[in-house]
């Protein structure tokens, strides 16, 4: 059983501070400050350049790959750590396209997060070869997957909305009809329950500075389907990748049958000291029990928000089960009213045009939070405090 009470004893939130914004950007784990120091002073400062072989550098993108793995489903030695999620986006995506390189559609959908868009787009303008990206509306994916398609490129959870993909129906639909998928699982990876391996995805990427509280810029992941491990080729052919690394060989030949072809060059071994902290504290929760608990706090902060903030329209499906882990309300003031709770240390997020999103992290938000939220947000609306000067300007970041 996931303790709850554990688990948020585990975060140093800042003291009166409503965090609901976990989705972004997980909090900092207690943890991570001892982490950080003993990386820098047991590991940088006094091992220097041995701490590759000494401390293990070279293969944490494995270790903690395995370990974002179980979170997904991924048996051991098919998930690495590293770069960013929008390279292991374009790597994967690549990777897809020549496996099935006789057919020029991508398919992906209008709610994608844009940058998985862009990196396709890029992708498409290298290979200049007559590629199209397809983005239908979410709802019409599954019928758009047709023997035209090569690489469907989905997001489980909307970053908007939080809609849920039918990972399964996806799935066993592409691979009837010879295509291969590319899932993001940025808002999923310790959101919802995944499974990768049970569901015989092909690719998987994600991140780990949301849900899984990795910290800003924290390393992404890219998971690859046992069956696939020979011969996805990884494109972005750094010596991480080679077969033999130390070998220098001017000629690059992959890692066979081995997820270490994913990698690419060398990471950032300071992150890692923070991400696997953080990941101590997942070591110990069951992902279906953080869910559970997730559709009970969510149920309950659209009941209130329902009750007592009119002007706000539900955006996020209705049945639990379609949403992920975060919950979002369109308001015509939406900009302005964020940061009016921001301003009063509730902390959610703002999402082009008109979108208030709350994230729903069990982990450390709990009953009370989500009242105490609720609460603040309906003094706001009554006060029309959206309408002061301060909170209409746009910040770069929102
Ligand atoms: C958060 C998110 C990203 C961010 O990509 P970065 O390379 O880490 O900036 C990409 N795709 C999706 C679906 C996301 O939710």
């Amino acid at each position: 059983m996931t303790d709850f009470e554990w688990t948020r004893a585990q975060f140093d939130l800042p003291d009166g501070m409503i965090y609901l914004n976990g989705n972004s950007l997980g909090p900092m784990p207690r943890a991570s400050v001892p982490a950080m120091t003993s990386f820098l002073n047991d590991e940088w400062r006094s091992e220097l350049i041995k701490g590759w072989n000494t401390k293990n550098w070279f293969m944490q993108t494995n270790t903690l790959g395995n370990r974002v793995g179980r979170l997904i489903g991924a048996e051991a030695g098919t998930t690495v750590v590293g770069d960013t999620l929008s390279i292991k986006v374009f790597q994967a995506v690549a990777a897809g396209m020549a496996m099935v390189p006789e057919r020029k559609v991508i398919l992906s959908d209008n709610g994608n997060f844009p940058t998985d868009l862009y990196m396709v787009e890029g992708l498409i303008k290298l290979k200049d070869a007559g590629y199209e990206l397809r983005t239908p509306d979410p709802e019409d994916v599954l019928d758009h997957i047709t023997e035209e398609v090569g690489v469907v490129m989905v997001t489980e959870v909307d970053y908007r909305t939080g809609r849920r993909h039918d990972m399964r129906a996806i799935i066993e639909r592409a691979h009837a009809k010879g295509a291969v998928v590319v899932w993001d699982l940025a808002h999923s990876a310790g959101a919802v329950p995944v499974d990768v391996g049970g569901l015989d995805a092909d690719f998987a990427v994600g991140c780990t500075y949301k849900y899984l509280n990795g910290g800003p810029g924290a390393p992404a992941f890219i998971y690859v389907a046992p069956r696939l491990l020979e011969s996805a080729e990884p494109f972005l052919s750094g010596w991480y990748g080679h077969e033999a690394p130390f070998a220098f060989d001017t000629d690059y030949r992959p890692m066979p049958g081995k997820i270490e072809r994913m990698r690419i060059g060398t990471p950032s071994i300071a992150s890692f000291a923070l991400l696997s902290v953080a990941l101590d504290v997942w070591d110990k929760v069951d992902v279906t029990e953080v869910h559970a608990k997730s559709i009970e706090l969510s149920e309950l902060f659209i009941r209130e928000v329902e009750a007592r903030c009119p002007g706000l329209t539900l955006v996020s499906p209705r049945d639990p089960q379609r949403r992920g882990s975060h919950v979002s309300f369109a308001f015509e003031h939406g900009y302005a009213a964020m940061q009016a709770l921001i301003a009063d240390n509730v902390i959610g997020d703002f999402r082009a045009p008109n979108v208030m999103r709350f994230g729903i992290t069990p982990l450390f938000v709990g009953e009370a939070e989500i009242i105490a939220a609720v609460d603040t947000l309906e003094r706001i609306l009554r006060e029309e405090r959206y309408t002061q000067d301060a909170f209409q300007k746009r910040a770069l970041v929102t």
